[in-house]
């Protein structure tokens, strides 16, 4: 891993850019203070809740189980099959609103506090390397040592441990798709047996790797989409970590009366885990994380000043003027994402454990018999619950006589089970009037119905006279 802490960075542009073009290798210094005590529980539950959700059973399935080889989705004990995945469109529809929601109100929260690179580099990679090669001093100096026994040593341990660690959070990611069971069976057996599993599994393993070892902050920076949108999400009304210029400013020596607040000690550049300077202003390179804040918050408690001068706060409240959380688009981010959830919400409530798809079979889209008109439709049907079933199929179509040949008798369905059987509609030449729709109803013994509406096609019904 090579360092460049040698360089200096490049402080009019990317902080992590040497002016020679080169990375600048961040070691943020460590810090201590409410904010990164809250942070360090709120990632120890993301990361417990991410091991633990494939290990709970709910109905026989994992918690969350995306069962790729069955095509199903298994959430907290509801089956959805992929046509019902209009549902998970509106779920997942609602959360990225509220998400724009709580961004509008409060910045990267989400970024600083519960997004999995911040959780994982943060919380377990940096924790490794700050246990093996000491504080942020120590490893810079560590980066710009010549190499010996020793620091080849430590950074084969470490480079290890974040090995198995990134194994470990690929193996759990693939555990989603394949169940714990699954992944199990697969870890027993060749990899020739599971070739794309495997080669899943590693290219997964060294994406990990090579981010939390080596790309870190750059992610944040360059490619995360939601970091570069957060500019058109906030605005002069919303909660951003910020400095107090009017407080601060100018910085200057302790004892110095013309001086602000900000002693310049740089502390909160130091902590800074994508190398900017608060004290210019809020920044794209800026993940919300508030380590700035419990580092000039110890700084102030040392000077015996209130703390706060770097802290949660809108544009508008360091001018000074009040700010307003219900905005225009804080209203409208909401009302979408409430829709959107609402939706889902409503659709999981009235979720059906039968789902049923009919489709006109390929071919002339009808048949013309000496005494009727056919069609031809391909049902399919789907046991999506952990009990057989027994599902039944009726036609209706109002004034107009039909008959249902095919789908007559039930079909026994077992658990999880799809099948496909053919109905055939057909209507007498003398009842035949022309197209029609009617409805067909199928359901189960424990009262699960679902009903379509198809065309019946025939040709003009003069032709049949
Ligand atoms: S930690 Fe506080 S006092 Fe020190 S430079 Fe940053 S803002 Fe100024
Ligand atoms: S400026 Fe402060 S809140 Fe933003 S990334 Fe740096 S330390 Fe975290």
């Amino acid at each position: 891993m090579s360092s460049s802490s040698t360089k200096s960075p490049n402080l009019n542009t990317v902080t992590t850019i040497n002016r020679d073009g080169s990375r600048f290798f961040i070691h943020p210094a460590d810090v201590s203070g409410r904010f990164t005590t809250w942070r360090r529980f709120s990632a120890i539950l993301l990361i417990v809740v991410y091991v633990a959700l494939p290990w709970i059973p709910i109905n026989g399935h994992p918690a969350v189980f995306l069962d790729v080889a069955h095509q199903r989705f298994h959430l907290f004990g509801l089956t959805f099959a992929a046509q019902d995945a209009w549902m998970m469109f509106f779920g997942i529809t609602g959360l990225a609103f509220l998400l724009f929601f709580v961004t509008a109100l409060f910045g990267r929260v989400w970024c600083g506090w519960a997004c999995p690179q911040t959780v994982f580099l943060e919380h377990v990679f940096r924790r490794v390397e700050r246990w093996i090669e000491g504080d942020a001093t120590a490893r810079r100096k560590l980066d710009r040592a010549d190499w010996t026994p020793g620091k080849a040593a430590k950074r084969v341990a470490k480079h290890a441990i974040f090995v198995v660690f990134a194994a470990a959070i690929a193996h759990i990611f693939l555990s989603y798709f394949v169940s714990i069971p699954g992944l199990w069976g697969m870890i027993l057996e060749s990899p020739q047996e599971h070739w794309s599993a495997f080669l899943f599994m590693a290219a997964a393993t060294a994406l990990i790797y090579g981010n939390f070892a080596w790309f870190r902050e750059q992610l944040c920076i360059i490619i995360c989409p939601y970091g570069r949108f957060q500019s058109a999400l906030i605005d002069n009304h919303t909660y951003n970590v910020a400095y107090d210029y009017n407080r601060g400013n100018p910085p200057g020596k302790p004892r110095d009366p013309n001086a602000g607040d900000c002693i310049d000690c740089r502390r909160c550049v130091q902590v800074c885990p994508t190398g900017i300077d608060i004290r210019n202003g809020l920044q794209l390179e800026c993940i919300g994380c508030a380590s700035c804040i419990d580092a000039c918050d110890n700084v102030m408690d040392k000077l015996k000043r209130p703390r706060g001068l770097i802290r949660y706060a809108t544009d508008e409240q360091l001018e000074g003027r009040q700010s307003k959380l219900l905005r225009i688009r804080t209203l409208l981010y909401m009302l979408f994402g409430l829709v959107g959830l609402v939706v889902a919400g409503f659709s999981f409530g009235n979720y059906e454990p039968l789902t049923a798809r009919v489709v006109r079979m390929s071919g002339s889209p009808f048949y013309v018999t000496e005494t009727a008109v056919r069609n031809q439709y391909q049902v399919r049907l789907i046991n999506k619950s952990e009990e057989p079933m027994r599902v039944h199929a009726e036609i209706t179509a109002g004034d107009q006589p039909v008959e249902l040949l095919g789908l007559v008798d039930a079909v026994e369905l077992a658990p999880q089970q799809e099948t496909s059987a053919t109905a055939v509609v057909v209507v007498s030449r003398e009842d035949y009037e022309g197209s029609f729709r009617f409805e067909l109803v199928v359901y189960n013994d424990s009262g699960a119905e679902i009903r379509q509406q198809i065309e019946f096609l025939g040709p003009e019904p003069q032709l049949l006279k």
